[in-house]
């Protein structure tokens, strides 16, 4: 089947005898035995339950993995993937990552005795010159938050060979429009919350692996401390799910129209989205992604005018998050990536005059009168 067709039929309850179109939220704690050492497959709802388990079926498939697990937030399936990893580990990151997610590494460098090393993944000297023998994985956003920096992943692969985990957060393009496990990743991630979910009114996370043996250690770590997510919040991530491909062409559209507009605004300076074609990762993108997603930042010509941006816009809402269908404006300096050094932030252009636009699928002309009214 076809990814558009996956969406909407790929949730198959295998339990259910009704005839029920929606995979039903299964709220039960804990399931009755047929016979002593029998299971019905379920026994307690930590362990799993049959709605989130409908849910990991049809992203594994979207992401033409072997096996997904869903987490209860995008943070628990990352914390699942880093409790791979132990002393002495050595993790080489791409400088430019979601903030949540360098505030986890570093509070594992100082518990775990695990080394993080943060660099520009598309520089193949300078990762390759970051290898070491200790080296387990290589962890990278693509396009990354907030830059939009490109990494070529098959070119990452190549370079790191097969023994280190490349594992990609696949959050900004969705299966839609990019699959890494087909170009030589090992793990996929995803905040769930994010484009998946797609509604702002949930949290989830997920992990997509072909590797057998990883994805048990990850099953037990929902099953040990209990971050695999809920049957309701599997539920709306199901529902959610069936109008992906549709909400990705229509953000990605308004998005495009909208980063021109910036282009060509006198108060903007730059605008960073891989779909412009003097992006620097547009080849890359072209050759390793369908589409290029509905992440956009942007500088403005001084921090007043930032200021002034956020307060000043009316439909356009100034919150944290991204990828549902409400258009939203965030500023990366004190919101999302508030916990990266300082010096790492200024280096990456993480500044007071950097805005970042998560598109939804409003009608443009009314997110382009939005922007123009609040930067004028
Ligand atoms: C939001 C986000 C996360 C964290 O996910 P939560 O669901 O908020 O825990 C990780 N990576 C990226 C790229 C994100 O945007």
């Amino acid at each position: 089947m076809k990814l558009d067709t996956i969406c909407v039929h790929g949730a198959r309850d295998k339990n259910n005898h009704t005839g029920s179109l929606a995979v039903p939220i299964y709220q039960s704690a804990t399931y009755a035995h047929p016979a002593v050492g029998q299971s019905t497959g379920y026994d307690y709802a930590r362990v799993q339950n049959p709605t989130r388990e409908a849910l990991e079926g049809l992203v594994a498939a979207m992401e033409r993995g072997r096996e997904a697990l869903a987490f209860s937030c995008g943070m628990a399936a990352m914390d699942a993937v880093l409790a791979l990893f132990g002393p002495g580990d050595h993790i080489i990151c791409a400088d430019d990552l979601y903030g949540g997610s360098v505030r986890l590494l570093a509070s594992l460098e100082r518990r775990m005795g695990i080394s993080v090393d943060y660099l520009d993944a598309n520089d193949r000297e300078t990762l390759q010159g970051a290898l070491r023998p200790e080296t387990r994985a290589v962890f990278i956003e693509t396009p990354s938050n907030p830059m939009m920096k490109v990494t070529d992943i098959r070119a990452v692969r190549e370079t790191i060979g097969p023994a280190v985990k490349l594992i990609v957060d696949n959050t900004f393009l969705t299966p839609i429009f990019q699959r890494p496990l087909e170009l030589g990743a090992d793990m996929s991630l995803h905040s769930g919350t994010k484009y998946l979910a797609g509604h702002n009114d949930t949290l989830a996370g997920f992990v997509v692996t072909n590797d057998a043996g990883d994805a048990e250690l990850l099953r037990h770590a929902t099953k040990t401390v209990g971050s695999g997510l809920t049957p309701f919040d599997s539920f709306l991530v199901i529902r959610g799910l069936k109008t992906l491909p549709l909400r990705m062409a229509k953000s990605q559209e308004n998005a495009l129209a909208l980063a021109e507009f910036l282009g060509r605004h006198h108060r903007v300076a730059k605008v960073f989205y891989p779909g412009l074609i003097d992006h620097p990762g547009r080849e890359i993108s072209l050759r390793q992604s369908s589409g290029f997603g509905a992440m956009i930042s942007f500088e403005v010509d001084s921090e007043d005018t930032a200021k002034k941006v956020l307060e000043k816009v009316g439909l356009i809402l100034y919150a944290e998050s991204l990828g549902g269908v409400e258009t939203l404006i965030t500023y990366p300096l004190i919101q999302t990536h508030a916990d990266v050094p300082v010096e790492t932030r200024e280096s990456l252009g993480i500044n007071g005059r950097l805005l970042r636009l998560s598109v939804g699928v409003e009608a443009l002309e009314d997110l382009l009168a939005d922007l123009a009214q609040a930067l004028d």
